[in-house]
């Protein structure tokens, strides 16, 4: 799938992968959880097709903290191999070529593009990621290397567990009080069902970034399941989708 916000854009190239049948995995692009590594390469090779042949694909090893990794160089890394991956869950660079990817099955994936720095980024915010305000960071990053404004920023929020089908308990719930809507009670005594996808939004809107530059996806990935990995509706599935964004 496509933002529409971001597809308006001729200066950036987007994706959000979604479940094939007829490819390998069901077209899983993770080397972290198990399946063969050839077969995922060779499923990462697909989207050469629509970034360009030009492209060096940044893959991290994500570890739901709060690192922002700036891509400096014109090298892939975490791409063929794990092994040279940086260890972070959130991606940003000014480098045109370079394509910043994010692996979910539930948790939020996050595009940014700032038209007037000419800065991307890419971010990873499961609930412990959005807790500690991993978008909001990756943002100040933005500013601090690119001198990046976020009434600039173009934000687009991608398919992830949506409040419909993700209940938590008290110990996560209580993080996210006072986030408008974001908490709702849960339909058994001591449960929540939490909208994680709206928590970043309105961190977003909180730091500047505009409501209309804002993209929110309403797919949850559990509802979903057909076109998106989903961990919790398919018990701890091992197939991730990406998605990723690239400066042309
Ligand atoms: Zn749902």
């Amino acid at each position: 799938m496509k933002f529409t916000l971001l597809d308006q854009c001729s200066a950036v190239r987007h994706l959000v992968s979604e479940k094939k049948s007829e490819v390998d995995c069901g077209f899983s692009l993770a080397l972290h959880t198990g399946e063969p590594r050839e077969k995922i390469v060779k499923n990462r090779t697909i989207l050469t097709d629509h970034f360009g042949t030009d492209s060096l694909f940044v893959g991290i090893r994500q570890v739901h903290g709060d690192t922002v990794h700036a891509v400096t160089e014109t090298k892939e890394r975490g791409w063929a191999t794990l092994l040279d991956a940086v260890e972070a869950d959130a991606l940003i660079t000014d480098l045109p070529q370079m394509v910043l990817t994010i692996l979910t099955a539930d948790c939020v994936p996050i595009l940014l593009y700032d038209p007037i720095a000419g800065a991307i980024g890419a971010v990873h915010a499961g609930w412990k990621g959005t807790q500690t305000e991993i978008l909001p960071k990756t943002i100040a990053k933005m500013q601090e290397k690119y001198g990046s404004k976020p009434q600039n920023i173009l934000l687009a929020i991608g398919p992830a567990i949506g409040q419909c089908c993700y209940e938590v308990g008290e110990e996560v719930a209580r993080h996210f009080m006072d986030y408008m809507g974001a908490v709702l009670a849960g339909k058994v005594a001591g449960k929540y069902q939490l909208d994680l996808k709206r928590v970043n939004q309105l961190q977003a809107l909180e730091i500047g970034i505009n409501v209309e530059n804002i993209e929110v996806t309403p797919l949850c990935t559990s509802c979903a399941k057909n076109r998106f990995f989903s961990y919790r509706a398919e018990q701890g599935c091992s197939g991730r989708f990406l998605s990723a964004i690239k400066l042309v």
